[in-house]
C-alpha cells in the first residue's frame, strides 16, 4: 500500500513507522517545518535542542520506553528526582514527598490527612475507570477529600487548565492522572522520578524518519495537506512550504503541485484540521455522525513562554499555580530537573498557561506577555525582574488540551472514520489517560494495526 500520513508529531511517525516496518510505503505530510508536533523542539542557540513545550516522562510511560529500547537509544532515557510545587496563600509549598503533604500549610491537618488517605485509595483500589466516568472530578474531590481541597487546591489547578469548564471535568480524567503515572513502590514512593533525553525529543524523531525514509517513504516537513478527495484511491493536495504561516485552517491554504494517489490517509492532526482537509465529496462520505463527533471536542490553546534566566527562579522543577490572581497556570523550570551544564550553563523557565479560544492573552508577543505575567513571576519569586530575562520565545499550540467533561467517553471519534482506508488518530482519542507522548506511541501503533486490518488493498500503485 501507499499511505499518506497527515501530521510528523508522535503519532504520525509512529503509525508510519510500524506501516513502513509491514512493508507498505508512507508519506507523511507536516505543517510544520520540522518535526515532532507538539513534543518538537526549537534551537535555543549554540546548536542547543529545547521542547517549545516543557517534557519530560513518567516511569509509567512504558510505550514509549519500549519504542526508545527498539530502536536502539535505551540509553537516551535517563531518569532524576523531580521536585514540585504548589504556590498558594502568596507562597511555594513543596509538595514532593508524602512529608510534604503534611507539612502542607494550606489545608488543616485534617483536610491534609484525608487528602493524602484518598489518594491512597484511589492509587491501590481504584483499578478500573467505570465508576468515574459519569462524576466530575469536583463532585468526587469534595466527597472524598472534602471542600477545603477543591477549594484550595483542584479547583484552581482545574481552573487552570480548563478554563470555566473546571466544574465540569470528569473525574475519569482525575483518575486516569492520579492512579496511572506513578508506581507506589520502592524509591519512587518517596520521590517521583521524571524522565528526559539526553538529546531531547528531537532524536527519537529523527530516528523514526530515518526508518520510514529507509522504506521508501518521505517524511516532507513544512508541507501540510490542504485537501484530501476520494475514496480509495484518495488524492492528497499539498500546500506550498510556508503556508504554517497562515495559520492551522487548511481551507486557507493554497494547493501546491499536482496531487498524490494514496491507498489509504491515516490523519493524526486536530479534529478541526482533519474536517478541513475533508473535500465536500468526501466529508459527505465520511457522514454527518462522525463530523458531529469531530465538532463536539472542544480543545484549550497552551501558551506557552520559554525565558532564558541569568539566574535561577526557584528551586523547583514543576510549580502548579494554585493562585487565581496570577495570570499563568504554571512555572517549569528546565534547569531544575536536567543539569544546566548540558546547557554550557544556561538556566530556562517556561511559563505555562492553557486559555479558552479568543482569551486575550492569546493576541499579545512575548514582549507584552512578559509585561503581563511579570507582576505574578514577582509574586512567586520577589527579587525577579525582567533584567534576568536574557532571551524569550513564545509559543501557541491551539488544540493542545482536549476537554474531557462527564460522559466524555461516549463522544470519542473511533479511529475508523466509516470510510474505508480513511482513519483519524488524535489526541481526543486518547482516553482514560491524560494526552502525552507515550500515549500517542499507543496511538500510532494502534491506528497501524486497525489500518492494516481492515483489509484495505493496494490499488494506489497499481493504477
Ligand atoms: C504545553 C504542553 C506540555 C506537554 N507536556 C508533555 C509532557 O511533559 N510529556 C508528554 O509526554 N507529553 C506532553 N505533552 C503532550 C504531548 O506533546 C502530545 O500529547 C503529543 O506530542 C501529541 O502527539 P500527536 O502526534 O498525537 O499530535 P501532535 O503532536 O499535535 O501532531 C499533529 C501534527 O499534525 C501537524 N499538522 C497540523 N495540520 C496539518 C496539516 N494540514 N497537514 C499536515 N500536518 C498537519 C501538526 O503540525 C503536528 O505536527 C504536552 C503538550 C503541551 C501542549
Amino acid at each position: 500500500m501507499r499511505v499518506a500520513v497527515l501530521g510528523a508529531g508522535v503519532a504520525g511517525l509512529v503509525c508510519a513507522h510500524r506501516l513502513t516496518q509491514a512493508g507498505h510505503v508512507c508519506d507523511v505530510y507536516e505543517r510544520w517545518p520540522g518535526l515532532g508536533g507538539q513534543a518538537a523542539t526549537v534551537d535555543v542557540g549554540d546548536g542547543h535542542l529545547l521542547e517549545r513545550y516543557y517534557h519530560h516522562l513518567f516511569t509509567s510511560d512504558r510505550h514509549i520506553a519500549a519504542l526508545y529500547e527498539e530502536l536502539g537509544m535505551g540509553d537516551e532515557l535517563q531518569w532524576r528526582p523531580s521536585s514540585m510545587a504548589f504556590f498558594v496563600d502568596g507562597r511555594q509549598w513543596p509538595f514532593t514527598t508524602p512529608m510534604d503533604l503534611l507539612r502542607f500549610g494550606p489545608l488543616s491537618p485534617v483536610a491534609r490527612v484525608r487528602m493524602g488517605l484518598a489518594v491512597l485509595l484511589l492509587q491501590k483500589r481504584a483499578k478500573e475507570v467505570g465508576p468515574y466516568e459519569q462524576i466530575t472530578a469536583r463532585a468526587w474531590i469534595e466527597w472524598a477529600m472534602g471542600r477545603a481541597p477543591w477549594e484550595k487546591i483542584w479547583g484552581p489547578l482545574l481552573r487552570g487548565k480548563f478554563g470555566d469548564r473546571a466544574e465540569d471535568i470528569s473525574m475519569a480524567w482525575l483518575w486516569g492522572k492520579l492512579t496511572l503515572r506513578r508506581q507506589l513502590e520502592g524509591e519512587e514512593a518517596r520521590q517521583e522520578l521524571l524522565g528526559y533525553p539526553a538529546h531531547s525529543w528531537q532524536r527519537l524523531f529523527e530516528a523514526l524518519r530515518d526508518a520510514i525514509q529507509a522504506g521508501s517513504g518521505r517524511v516532507l516537513v513544512d508541507r501540510p495537506a490542504a485537501r484530501v478527495e476520494g475514496a480509495g484511491p484518495y488524492l492528497v493536495h499539498a500546500a506550498a512550504p510556508g503556508a504554517f504561516r497562515t495559520g492551522h485552517d487548511p481551507r486557507a491554504y493554497a494547493v501546491d503541485g499536482p496531487a498524490e494517489r494514496y491507498d489509504a490517509v491515516v490523519a493524526t492532526v486536530p479534529n478541526d484540521v482533519f474536517e478541513g482537509v475533508l473535500a465536500p465529496e468526501l466529508a459527505a462520505r465520511v457522514g454527518e455522525p462522525y463530523l458531529d463527533l469531530l465538532r463536539g471536542t472542544e480543545y484549550h490553546t497552551a501558551l506557552c513562554l520559554l525565558l532564558e534566566l541569568d539566574r535561577r527562579f526557584s528551586p523547583f522543577y514543576w510549580t502548579n499555580v494554585a493562585d487565581p490572581e496570577l495570570p499563568f497556570v504554571g512555572l517549569v523550570e528546565h534547569t531544575n530537573l536536567v543539569e544546566r551544564e548540558r546547557y554550557d550553563g544556561r538556566r530556562f523557565l517556561y511559563v505555562a498557561n492553557y486559555l479558552a479560544p479568543g482569551d486575550p492573552l492569546l493576541d499579545l508577543s512575548a514582549q507584552e506577555l512578559v509585561a503581563a505575567y511579570e507582576p505574578g513571576l514577582r509574586k512567586v519569586q520577589p527579587a525577579f525582574e525582567t533584567g534576568w530575562i536574557r532571551e524569550r520565545w513564545l509559543f501557541r499550540e491551539p488544540a493542545a488540551q482536549p476537554i474531557v467533561t462527564v460522559g466524555y467517553h461516549e463522544r470519542i471519534p473511533p479511529l475508523q472514520t466509516g470510510v474505508p482506508g480513511l482513519l483519524l488518530a488524535n489526541t481526543t482519542q486518547i482516553y482514560p489517560e491524560d494526552r502525552g507522548t507515550n500515549y500517542s506511541v499507543r496511538l500510532g501503533e494502534d491506528a497501524a494495526r486497525e489500518l492494516l486490518a481492515s483489509g484495505v488493498q493496494a490499488r494506489a500503485t497499481a493504477a
